[in-house]
């Protein structure tokens, strides 16, 4: 069985059927409720988060407050966030 963000287990189910196991041999859990991790461009990590696009949630690293995207980053692995307020950034 597979679980978590759509993204994710599409991707893992393309490596399965790669090797030959049937799409009826696999269950694909897509969980929309799934934490998806939110890159920060500000220090790089990424923070789990269960909010939707859109939204803003803070880096557990570095406290910036991002806005997270539904750009998902193969190369990051996580899904694309931005510095929320940036306007007000110094
Ligand atoms: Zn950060």
């Amino acid at each position: 069985m597979l679980a978590g963000p759509t993204s994710d287990i599409r991707a893992a189910a393309a490596v399965a059927a790669e090797c030959g196991i049937q799409q009826e041999e696999m269950t694909l859990l897509s969980e929309e409720s799934a934490p998806r991790a939110i890159y920060c461009p500000h220090c790089h990590a990424t923070t789990p988060t269960l909010r939707v696009a859109g939204s803003e949630v803070k880096c557990k690293s570095c406290g910036t407050n991002l806005t997270t995207t539904d750009h998902f980053s193969r190369r990051m692995g996580a899904y694309l966030g931005y510095q929320a307020n940036v306007e007000e950034a110094s």
